[in-house]
């Protein structure tokens, strides 16, 4: 065996970063494995990247880490233009929606409002190891006490409210508030993005309340960008691991996580080299760093088959279309360098692309959000509802036609884009699966939905971080409270780690 560390994290995605950073700050002598050529995972680096709007990296973790205040975010927080087929778009702001009816505007304002302090209650889960069903130790009891008493400060009335709509879903709760259109579309895009799952779903109110609760996290209840983008936010988590110590090595896939006598004792790279630790912390999906990297034969029948049934069906393809100009808005302006737009004019268009999905099909009219990277002159466009398991598979054909239907949309919003673009690149689930290791190429690394949330994310038995195999660590979006580029997950497991004194 080559070296000797206290921990071994497998994968360099923002959590695995996070993980690193927090056990080398805590004294752990680190070893971060990638299996890319680049750290940051999804988050990638200027030349290609999964993930482009990263702004929900907890701010708890940014000073706990020592990280550069300015991935709090810029002055200006980020406007979300959702498209509108029938006339001006809609921008939408925080609790703040113009281009709507005169009287869609407060009630927008009063649900946002609602639903936000909703989601600060719930969000006090988000740093919290989620209590075990059956056995839960007094911290994490306390956590879920934390949460109940949040839920009990917002009064009998909306506390009931929250109760009432939390395992409703997004289409019903929006359309009795706010009606269908390009604004109930922008939401029901937040509900449901990177899921298995349209407006009508159960449970799309807890998720657009989840991914508010780790959106606005910064406390204002809007949407920032960390100065310098996502490049200064994976060098600011690179350096914090450096910094205090550990060794991050790219270009070094691991084949195996060794075990001796139940416990983990280090790994083997895909070159055959092994490197021992008793503690391993994976920020691969929880799928394959069981059945892959484990091996189903240190764990036993049940958990095997809870680790298998685990819903893992990706449903989200990125598409680069470089451009050499960016035309105006056909509405009128233009489009700003990190702006946020979303392509989905109602709920319903989101249901009936579902739908096709559902099936293994790609939907007639995807629906998607994208943004405008002014420096790379790049159109980078996550296009939903383009499912993993797609009947005849991700032919170059395939991609060809999800690139042109995406490209029509973009057309009629932004007249002369066709002509505009140099070269366009399409990744598929399949293909976010097979170049990051996150099952299913999932957004979450695994569905984030209600019978795999908290207590029983991953799924029932694994919640804690811990695995069977006695200092082995889940650390990735896989775990609680799932992904987004919040660094939740691995904050949360490396304390686990070190909880149970590294082992
Ligand atoms: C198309 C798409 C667009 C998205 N856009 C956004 C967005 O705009 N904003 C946002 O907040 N979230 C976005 N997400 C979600 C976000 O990217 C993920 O939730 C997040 O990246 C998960 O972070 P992670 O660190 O857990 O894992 P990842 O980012 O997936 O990183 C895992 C790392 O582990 C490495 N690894 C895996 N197996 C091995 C192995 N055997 N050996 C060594 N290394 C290994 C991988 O190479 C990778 O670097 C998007 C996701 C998708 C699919």
């Amino acid at each position: 065996m080559s070296g000797r560390y206290d921990a071994i994290i497998i994968g360099a995605g923002h959590n695995g970063l996070v993980a690193a950073a927090l056990l080398a700050r805590k004294g752990r002598k680190v070893l971060v494995l990638e299996a890319r050529d680049h750290v940051g995972g999804m988050l990638g680096d200027a030349d290609f990247r999964v993930a482009p709007l990263p702004y929900a990296l907890r701010p708890e973790i940014i000073r706990q880490l020592g990280l550069p205040p300015q991935l709090m975010g810029t002055s200006r927080p980020v406007e979300t233009i959702s498209f509108n087929p029938d006339g001006a778009p809609v921008t939408v702001l925080g609790g703040r929606a113009s281009g709507v009816d005169a009287d869609m505007a407060p009630a927008y304002a009063t649900l946002h409002a609602r639903l936000g302090r909703q989601a600060k209650a719930l969000g006090v889960m988000m740093l919290q190891s989620p209590p075990g069903l059956g056995k839960a130790s007094f911290s994490e009891m306390a956590g879920l006490a934390r949460m109940a008493l949040k839920m009990r400060l917002l009064g009998k009335t909306e506390m009931r409210d929250l109760l009432r709509i939390i395992l409703s879903n997004a289409w019903d709760l929006l359309n009795d508030e706010i009606g269908d259109g390009p604004l109930a579309g922008c939401l029901a895009m937040d509900a449901t993005l990177g899921g298995a799952m349209g407006p009508r779903s159960p449970g799309t109110v807890l998720t657009l309340l989840y991914r508010m609760a780790s959106q606005s996290s910064h406390g204002h209840g809007l949407r920032v960008m960390p100065e310098g983008g996502p490049d200064a936010l994976v060098k600011a988590l690179r350096e914090c691991v450096t910094d205090a110590g550990g060794v991050i090595r790219t270009g070094a896939p691991v084949a195996k996580i060794l075990v001796d006598q139940d416990k983990a004792a280090g790994v083997r790279l895909q070159s055959g080299e092994e490197i021992a630790a008793a503690t391993v912390l994976s920020n691969a999906s929880p799928k394959i760093t069981l059945m892959n990297l484990l091996g189903v034969e240190h764990l036993d029948g049940e958990f095997v088959r809870r680790s298998r049934n685990m819903a893992t069906i990706g449903m989200v393809s990125r598409l680069d279309f470089d451009i050499a100009q960016m035309p105006s808005l056909g509405s009128g302006g233009e489009i700003e360098h990190g702006q946020r737009l979303v392509f989905a004019p109602t709920m319903q268009a989101i249901e009936t692309a579902f739908n096709a999905a559902k099936y293994g099909n790609l939907p007639e009219r995807p629906v998607f959000e994208a943004t405008y990277d002014a420096t790379a002159k790049r159109f980078c466009v996550t296009a939903q509802f383009t499912p993993h398991d797609l009947k005849g598979g991700w032919t170059d054909d395939a991609k060809e036609k999800l690139a042109s239907s995406v490209m029509a949309a973009l057309e009629e919003a932004l007249p002369g884009l066709t002509s505009a673009v140099t070269t366009r690149r399409v990744m598929s689930p399949v293909d976010i699966e097979t170049g990051y290791g996150a099952s299913g190429g999932h957004w979450h690394h695994g569905e984030l939905r209600v019978d795999q949330l908290l207590m029983l994310r991953p799924f029932d038995g694994a919640a804690q971080y811990r695995m069977p195999v006695k200092g082995l660590y889940l650390c990735g979006a896989g775990a609680h409270p799932g992904g987004d580029i919040s660094g939740a997950p691995g904050f949360n497991a490396a304390r686990a780690a070190l909880r149970n004194g590294g082992h």
